[in-house]
């Protein structure tokens, strides 16, 4: 059944970027992201996830503003055409769903080529690669703290590594940031969904203020904050933090997306959050990585310090 689903999808949205067979997982170019940046063809993101098991899909950057996601059946509604959906209908199982979860893909702990860059070494890598942290202003102190490392071999060559520890400490996720100036492929990631994981879940006190940021450089300069890995709140840890967060939520955005900040807000302050979900307005063009990389951790500080609620009447 999934090879037919996966046909029909391509059929809608156009070949598809990564696969995950083992947990019925693939992505595509999201269509909305798309026409909003005027391309015919695909941005190339694969921002748009689809879980054929659940039959769901949701699109990474833009599901917040643009409603991008629901049911596999809403997903070809909109960008299909009738047969598209004729042919739907007959692949899927009468009870629409399979009861079960399949195997859960679970990552093997860090790359076999990573190498910490807490212990001094004599080869260019780790020379390049500290040189790279040191002009976005991220010293021993971080990269002990989050125990980053570099590949000088295989698939994460040329990469500083952040690993991703879960509850237990275990490895739960892991990214490559690259530090050559010309490199395609700014970020690379195992090949198990974002989706179901909370990056460095084992390191956040949920009993103390917790700052949602967008990415990893993000998440190591301010502490107890959590990288989306995107615009998007993925479900699960929406749920954790309605679960569990005992103090503040503070969500602390890139400029450029205070759409989804205001609609993160939004959606997390209706939850019994409600009164205890923060804003922090980021200045023109700037992340918070560039606020630490200008200002240290102190400049951090203060920004952090102007979070205020927004009023209702802007809600
Ligand atoms: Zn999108």
């Amino acid at each position: 059944m999934s090879q037919l689903i996966v046909e029909i999808l391509e059929d809608v949205l156009g070949n598809s970027k990564k696969h995950y067979e083992n947990k019925s997982q693939i992505s595509f170019d999201c269509p909305v992201c798309s026409s909003i940046k005027g391309l015919d063809c695909g941005d190339g993101k694969g921002n748009l996830e689809v879980n054929y098991n659940h039959h769901v899909y949701k699109c990474w950057a833009c599901s917040e503003t643009h409603g991008t996601h629901g049911t596999i059946n809403k997903l070809i509604r909109k960008y299909g055409n009738k047969t598209h959906l004729k042919q739907y209908q007959l692949v899927i199982p009468d009870n629409k769903r399979i009861i079960g979860e399949k195997e859960k893909v679970v990552i093997n702990g860090l790359p076999k080529d990573f190498t910490s860059l807490t212990i001094d070494r004599d080869d260019n890598g780790y020379r390049q690669a500290i040189q790279y942290l040191k002009k976005r202003n991220i010293g021993l102190d971080l990269i002990k703290k989050y125990n980053l490392g570099y590949a000088n071999t295989g698939d994460y060559r040329g990469r500083i590594i952040f690993p991703s520890y879960d509850s237990d400490g275990n490895i739960n996720y892991f990214l490559g940031r690259s530090y050559e100036k010309y490199s395609k492929l700014k970020y690379k990631n195992p090949e198990v969904s974002k989706m179901g994981i909370i990056f460095n879940e084992g390191k956040i006190n949920w009993d103390s203020n917790i700052y949602l940021v967008e990415g990893v450089f993000d998440h190591i300069t301010l502490p107890n904050s959590i990288p989306m890995l995107g615009k998007v709140l993925n479900d699960l840890l929406f749920k954790k933090l309605i679960d569990c967060a005992s103090a503040k939520v503070i969500i602390v955005l890139d400029n450029d997306a205070e759409k989804d900040a205001i609609n993160l807000y939004r959606r997390l302050n209706s939850t019994k959050l409600n009164g205890r979900v923060l804003m922090v307005y980021m200045p023109k063009r700037f992340d918070l990585s560039d606020v630490h990389q200008r200002l240290g951790s102190k400049g951090v500080i203060k920004l952090i310090t102007t979070a205020k609620r927004i009023k209702e009447s802007l809600l």
